[in-house]
């Protein structure tokens, strides 16, 4: 192997984000506090609506979690959730004894299928999760659709989307009641490991912030800290161990200054991959889906398919990449594949057709701002071979 392995998926951690972190470890204040503070408040800015309650957290499943507890699911409450998905965006349901109905993605986007959502909708449905999957927004006008007409609640798994559009408007900004962005290792901004829930319902925001902390209640704080000594607190609820340290904040507050240029070049790369695998390269493949004109697409993933008619099967694709030093994944083995999903609620694949032959002929290339041009002409020289040559 001449060339060296290029992973993945790789963080972008600048000599900014080193100091600010060096500053907070200096500063005596490592857990919540200013950082995380501003933080929520620069998110805000950043999304274009200071009026947004902006709640940091130590991950999206735990911001997903509040979110659904806010709104009150709890044990015989349905939610619908694409299967078409990593299984936080399911899980957090079970934590509160509620049941998950998975549904099938839309054959072109890949995107949760308002039709099938409308389809699973039961008496005992209570809310939606859409997921932008790789950062392309869900269909949001029809799910908001679907939600109003038959009263429920939406959360968006916003995971993949900082930043994207739909119809214009940032993700973060539309009119569901809460969405959920992560800032895992590998996202489109991270802080190592965290999370930021937002949402316009000031008492959503209340609740989430008082169970993101033991179910402390800075309410009975506030009002009483000017009377009695400041050890005293009360507890309103069995909370959670959900907040977002200072550290991490620290990380945060400078990536959230790069996401837009860092959104540029993974809209560069993907620009590169879909001149290479879309109809004029050729290939026995199928791009990614494109956002629709003036939308912004966040790019964390680029899922590339295979067409019908290719020689060489998926994994046999995965691979040839890796035999060529070239990292790459499946998003995802979808949730009506697991052994815990499919029985518990007895799946099968031909309940969710569009998302099964998706999985069997996907793969995910790396797109990140780290990789070089030249990266970018590797990945695509070395899937060319890959997918233009059969098994030997
Ligand atoms: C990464 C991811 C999550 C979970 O994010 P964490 O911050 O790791 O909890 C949830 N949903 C989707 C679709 C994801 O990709």
């Amino acid at each position: 192997m001449s060339q060296p392995f290029l992973p993945f998926a790789l963080p972008e951690i600048g000599e900014e984000e080193i100091a600010e972190v060096v500053d907070t470890l200096r500063s005596g204040w490592l857990t919540t506090g200013p950082k995380a503070k501003r933080f929520e408040v620069e998110f805000a800015a950043f999304l274009g609506d200071t009026s947004l309650h902006c709640v940091a957290v130590n991950s999206a499943t735990a911001g997903l979690h509040l979110a659904l507890e806010a709104l009150g699911i709890a044990a015989g409450d349905e939610v619908i959730v694409p299967t078409h998905t990593f299984t936080a965006t399911a899980e957090v349901v079970r934590y509160l004894g509620a049941d998950v109905k998975l549904v099938d993605i839309h054959p072109v986007t890949l995107n949760i299928d308002p039709l099938a959502v409308e389809a699973a909708i039961t008496p005992r449905t209570k809310a939606i999760i859409p997921v932008h999957y790789g950062g392309l927004a869900a269909d949001m006008p029809a799910i908001l659709d679907v939600s109003r007409r038959h009263g429920l609640k939406v959360v968006e798994d916003a995971a993949h989307a900082l930043p994207a559009t739909s119809g214009g408007r940032m993700i973060g900004t539309l009119d569901s009641d809460a969405t959920v962005f992560s800032f895992y290792a590998n996202k489109t901004i991270t802080t190592g490991e965290g999370g930021m829930l937002v949402t316009r319902n000031a008492a959503l925001a209340q609740r989430t912030r008082v169970m993101r902390l033991h179910g402390i209640s800075r309410d009975a704080f506030d009002r009483f800290s000017s009377k009695v000594p400041s050890w005293h607190y009360e507890i309103v609820a069995p909370g959670f161990k959900y907040n977002l340290t200072d550290i991490a904040a620290a990380i945060g507050l400078h990536q959230l200054k790069k996401a837009h240029a860092f959104a540029r070049r993974r809209g560069e790369i993907a620009a590169r991959y879909h001149e290479a695998f879309g109809t004029q390269g050729g290939l026995p493949v199928i791009p990614a889906p494109q956002p629709l004109t003036g939308e912004l697409h966040a790019w964390h993933l680029y899922p590339l398919r295979l067409a019908e008619g290719a020689a060489v099967a998926r994994n046999g694709v995965i691979e040839r990449l890796y035999a060529d030093g070239i990292g790459c994944s499946v998003h995802y083995i979808p949730l009506h594949q697991q052994p815990y999903w499919r029985e518990r609620y007895g799946l099968t694949a031909a309940m969710f057709p569009h998302s099964q032959r998706v999985f069997e002929r996907q793969l995910s290339l790396p797109v990140y701002t780290r990789m070089s041009d030249g990266d970018v002409q590797r990945v695509i020289h070395a899937v060319t071979r890959a997918v233009a040559e059969p098994m030997g």
